[in-house]
């Protein structure tokens, strides 16, 4: 049997009818010889100016009433592309959501995807037609059209590929693969042949936004590899593929940074059972998400407690920690938004130890100082003033990426 693929095309890959054109050009070449499924994006700008428009009429319009609107913008490109195949003597077919059927739950806005049937794809391809499916979108049990959240169409073709099995999935899209650091920061940033799921986690959690995240837990889950790369040239992008055993002995595959931070410290509180409770959950109800945390053992009874939240959620997290600040009677609040996450990944920290002393002496050698600390298994974070983050990322990229390249550390 022809093998079979998925592709997805972002945004810009489809953002006029020249782009579109070229797409199918593209996927006209590549069904001669295989049995395709294209998801795609609304074209680029469409689906913030199609929200917008709902916004205009009220200030906060019925999520639900927003998601039929937000779908159009897929719905749209999927017929145009099915329109452009066909023109170029390739039978397609356009596919909604529903009619898929991608069923999920009810979250609007953000829901998840629960079970695809690839009946009527399958069948389409049986048919010798291309499937062309409008990405981010799905239906939930009551039939009403739900929206997977922004950059959701990567979700989409991860999870048809898992469910119709496909050989490979290709993220089409305007970067040519996934990179080792943002290259606008650092120069000598190099693209990635392959990284692993993990890696790609928690890269992608740190703001490299290549892929939308729920798509690499999707990936992870089924074990689908992804191909990472252009939709304006041919050469080939990155891999994120299952854990592969020779993955660890480079010791750190990227580095990412994160500006949308902001620190605030709760300085003597009262140092007993319970204080952590205290503080978190009410943040945690107010949806907020604390990322790094820092407790420090005080001598006097009391304690220090910092934390960082995104910076738009600041001035909320702000006016629920003054109330805590009240009811345990610590003594001031303190907050600062001008901080920065510089995160160094790498599944060889897993067997290698010293990683996070290189990471500390590559940031002394250029007198920056380093605020909050927090390290997972592959990960170590470090919060630092934001004025130092490019001059951070190319420090640690000279130290641990260029110099450490396929290194087998001793
Ligand atoms: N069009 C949606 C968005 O702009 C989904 C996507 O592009 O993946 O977020
Ligand atoms: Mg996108």
């Amino acid at each position: 049997m022809r093998p079979l693929t998925v592709q997805k095309y972002g945004g810009t890959s489809v953002g006029s009818v020249e782009r579109i054109a070229a797409v199918a050009e593209r996927v006209a070449a590549r069904a001669a010889k295989e049995r395709m499924i294209v998801v795609v994006s609304a074209m680029a700008g469409e689906t913030d100016r199609l929200l917008k428009l709902a916004r205009a009429l009220s200030p906060e319009p019925d999520p639900r009433e927003c998601d039929v609107v937000a779908a159009s913008g897929e719905q749209v490109t999927a017929a145009l592309l099915s329109i452009a195949l066909a023109e170029r003597g390739v039978p397609a077919q356009s596919f909604l959501g529903h009619q898929v059927r991608i069923s999920t739950d009810s979250a609007h806005g953000k829901a998840r995807i629960q079970s695809i049937d690839g009946e009527r794809i399958s069948r389409a391809l049986d048919e010798g037609r291309v499937a062309v499916v409008a990405g981010f979108q799905g239906v939930d049990e009551r039939g009403s059209i739900t929206t997977l959240g922004r950059g959701g169409s990567d979700t989409s073709a991860v999870a048809v590929a898992a469910a119709v099995k496909a050989d490979s999935c290709e993220i089409l899209t305007d970067v040519d693969g996934v990179y080792t650091t943002d290259p606008r920061v650092c120069p000598q940033a190099r693209k990635l042949e392959r990284i692993s799921h993990d890696e790609m986690l928690e890269l992608a959690s740190l703001g490299s936004k290549v892929l939308q995240i729920r798509s690499v837990e999707f990936a992870k889950r089924y074990g689908v590899r992804v191909h990472v790369r252009s939709s304006f040239n041919d050469s080939e992008g990155t891999w994120v593929v299952p854990e592969e055993s020779t993955m660890e002995d480079v010791l750190v595959t990227g580095i990412a940074h994160d500006k949308d931070q902001a620190k605030i410290t709760i300085k003597g509180v009262p140092d007993r059972p319970g204080l952590a409770a205290r503080i978190f959950g009410p943040i945690a109800a107010a949806n907020i998400i604390v990322d790094v945390i820092l407790q420090n053992t005080g001598e006097d009874g009391t304690t220090d407690v910092t934390f960082t939240v995104p910076r738009g959620e600041l001035a909320a997290a702000l006016r629920i920690v003054d109330e805590i600040r009240r009811d345990t009677g610590a003594k001031e609040v303190l907050s600062d938004s001008t901080i920065a996450k510089v995160s160094i990944v790498g599944l060889g920290m897993r067997s290698h130890a010293g990683v996070a002393a290189s990471i500390f002496e590559a940031l002394a050698r250029e007198g920056i100082n380093i605020q909050m600390i927090s390290t997972s298994e592959i990960k170590v974070s470090v919060v630092i003033d934001e004025k130092y983050v490019e001059l951070a990322v190319r420090a640690l990229h000279a130290a641990l990426v260029e110099r450490g390249e396929g290194a087998h550390p001793s």
